[in-house]
């Protein structure tokens, strides 16, 4: 997979995807990412690329002929990989199913804005679509490239040495992952639950998926109401697994085991 990110900060990105998962990718040739300097497309010896917004008001927006061309010089030299993103907070959510979409294309490109942002025509003319990581303002679209490039790049069929961890783990069905344990047994006399120490394996499986559900109804019960709810057999699974109080809490009619809430 190719990534392509445009900033003004080629560093942060470089330094942050040398090391570890990113950095394991690049050397086996699973990922190419390229960083390239938005400042490469400046006109003037100054390399400036920002501008006063028309009409007034705080900071310094991104003009647009050092953004398109930055992206056309590439494009000319080395083939860009599209789409083209804009990281911005008024962009699409970024979240696992959109990390999936892209896992499944063979590269995508990240421009990375920064002050009070970029000329609008831009995300008109340059950009094939918007990103946003959260509903929240960093200083810059670096931060939220690596997000998204962390998150897509792992799920790059052999960039994860395990090959389960993807299939199980949050938002891999739209629910969240159970919870995990590993040793010691016993740590300032916190156990872990028994029954993952029993080697029973299809206890230990329905164990989980009843932690999976009992965790999103309780942290995330949009992510459960997204599905339409528990259906009748997930009722019955926390019914077994006595977790009443809980189905309880969250209005399904456990005298009856019925799936409907109440
Ligand atoms: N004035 C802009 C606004 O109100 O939407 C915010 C500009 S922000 C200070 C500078 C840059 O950081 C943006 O152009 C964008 O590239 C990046 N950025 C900030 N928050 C982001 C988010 N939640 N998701 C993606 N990119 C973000």
């Amino acid at each position: 997979m190719r990534i392509d990110v445009f900033t003004l900060f080629p560093e942060l990105i470089e330094g942050f995807s040398r090391a570890s998962l990113l950095g394991r990718a690049r050397e086996a040739a699973l990922l190419d990412l390229r960083a390239h300097d938005l400042r490469d497309g400046a006109s003037d010896a100054r390399r400036t690329v920002d501008d006063a917004p028309f009409g007034g008001g705080a900071g310094m927006v991104l003009m647009p002929e050092p953004l398109f061309a930055a992206v056309e010089q590439v494009t000319s030299t080395e083939g860009l990989p599209r789409p083209l993103f804009f990281l911005t907070p008024g962009g699409r959510p970024f979240d696992q199913g959109v990390a999936r979409e892209l896992a499944g294309l063979e590269g995508f490109s990240l421009l990375c804005g920064r002050y009070e942002g970029v000329d609008q025509r831009v995300g008109d003319h340059l950009v094939d679509g918007e990103l946003s990581i959260g509903d929240f303002v960093l200083a810059g679209g670096e931060a939220a490239a690596l997000v998204v490039i962390e998150a897509v790049t792992r799920l790059v069929p052999s960039v994860l040495g395990n090959e389960a961890s993807v299939t199980e783990e949050s938002f891999a069905d739209g629910l969240l992952e159970y919870p995990q344990y590993t040793r010691p047994a016993e740590f300032r006399g916190w156990g872990v639950p028994e029954v993952l120490r029993s080697g029973d394996h299809a206890k230990v499986a329905r164990w989980r998926a009843a932690q999976t559900l009992v965790r999103t109804l309780e942290r995330r019960p949009d992510l459960v109401a997204a599905r339409g709810g528990l259906g009748p057999e997930e009722v019955l699974l926390l019914l077994e697994q006595g977790e009443v109080e809980v189905l309880a809490r969250h209005g399904y009619d456990v005298e009856s085991g019925k799936s409907r809430q109440s």
